[in-house]
């Protein structure tokens, strides 16, 4: 599955967040099934109505909606890259994710200790991107040298990883993160297995206090003016609000969230922010049983698509019969979007587009 780690510096509300996401009825509704893999890691249902919307008109018994996982990464603060903090446990985490959730202070709140005294968000972002770009810096210095070596004989590959290093190097010595490295399509895959932390796509999630989370603040927007700047993206969230909302059942939380103003939880929009950012796209398969939302990596062609579900089914695929949400949903379902000539039968090259409704040939 794709991870998506929480980080920020500490008492910005990381924790707060977490339980909220791995807290909501959504979660743990029986037909959401969840589960807490390790304490700070939690699968959390991706909110989409238009899965609501395909199992009604098929009348599915059941809705499994696709998720993503979470992982509050705690112990980032000043220097701690060399070692201070928890140490290098932290830089370890947020390797292993594909992206990063980055929660900012931008609430005022005199009992809450800021861990630098201030509340200064745009600071703070600096303080931890720092961090990733010291470790990034280190990393990469100490696999120059050995690779240098290799370069020198006819070891191709060697060439070519010594060349993206020392590109992100130019970078990450003027302050610049590795994910402004320019790339060729056919680098990305090099360069995303050096695992630089820096090189990470980033959603900014601005905690604000309560009476801001409709419109966010003086703060908040300080930091969504960053994002714009740097092409991240950037959300604003009340983490106390939502952890207050994540406990209560569906309709007191609908009566709560009318009564500020919000259309719905603003985990919804984390979550669905966290999914984009990591190029995810859902397709769905809808019958009486069940109607199932799955993940996909956008681009991703037909038979790799049903290898999500199961491998015999990328193996033995044949074809998918393909109807584009839009279409399933004007002809109210699968009968009438083939009499209409919407059902469209694809082959191995076929692109599966976001909402689309697939049912899968294959032979064993
Ligand atoms: P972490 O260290 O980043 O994981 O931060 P926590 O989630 O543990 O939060 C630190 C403290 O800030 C706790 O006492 C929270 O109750 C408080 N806190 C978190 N979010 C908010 C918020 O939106 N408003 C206010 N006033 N306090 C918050």
């Amino acid at each position: 599955g794709f991870k998506c780690g929480i980080v920020g510096l500490p008492n910005v509300g990381k924790s707060t967040l977490f339980n909220a996401l791995t807290q909501t009825a959504a979660a743990q509704a029986a037909n959401y099934p969840f589960c807490t893999i390790e304490p700070n890691v939690g699968d959390v249902a991706v909110p989409d109505a238009r899965l609501d919307s395909l199992a009604g008109i098929a009348a599915s018994a059941q809705i499994i909606p696709t998720r993503l996982t979470f992982v509050d990464i705690a112990g980032l603060v000043r220097g701690a890259s060399k070692g201070e903090g928890l140490g290098n446990q932290f830089l370890a985490n947020i390797r292993e994710c594909d992206a990063i959730a980055h929660v900012v202070r931008c609430f005022e709140d005199g009992d809450v200790t800021h861990v630098e005294g201030r509340i200064d968000p745009l600071a703070d972002i600096e303080t931890v991107e720092t961090e990733l770009m010291l470790a990034d810096l280190e990393s990469l210095e100490k696999r120059v040298v050995a690779l240098e070596k290799k370069a020198r004989g006819a070891d191709k590959e060697a060439k070519e990883q010594l060349d993206l290093i020392q590109r992100a190097l130019v970078l990450l010595r003027e302050g610049q993160p590795a994910r402004l490295v320019e790339l060729k399509p056919e680098e990305e895959r090099s360069f995303r297995l050096l695992g630089l932390l820096s090189a990470k796509p980033v959603l900014y999630v601005c905690n604000v206090e309560e009476a801001s989370a409709h419109d966010g603040n003086t703060q908040s927007a300080k930091v969504f003016e960053r994002a714009a700047a740097e092409g991240a993206k950037a959300v604003v969230v009340s983490a106390k609000i939502e952890s207050e909302i994540a406990v209560l059942p569906a309709d007191e939380q609908r009566d709560y969230l009318e009564a500020i103003e919000l259309d719905e939880p603003g985990l919804n929009r984390v979550i669905r922010a966290g999914y984009e950012l990591l190029g995810l796209v859902t397709y769905f398969t809808v019958g009486p049983k069940e109607a199932r939302a799955w993940t996909i990596t956008r681009g991703t062609r037909a038979p790799q698509a049903a290898g999500v579900i199961h491998t015999d089914f990328e193996k033995g695929f044949i074809r998918a019969e393909t109807i584009a949400y839009d279409d399933y949903v004007g002809l109210k379902g699968e009968a009438g979007a083939r009499d209409a000539g919407k059902l469209r039968l694809e082959g191995k090259d076929y692109v599966v587009a976001d909402g689309d409704v697939l049912h899968f040939r294959f032979a064993n």
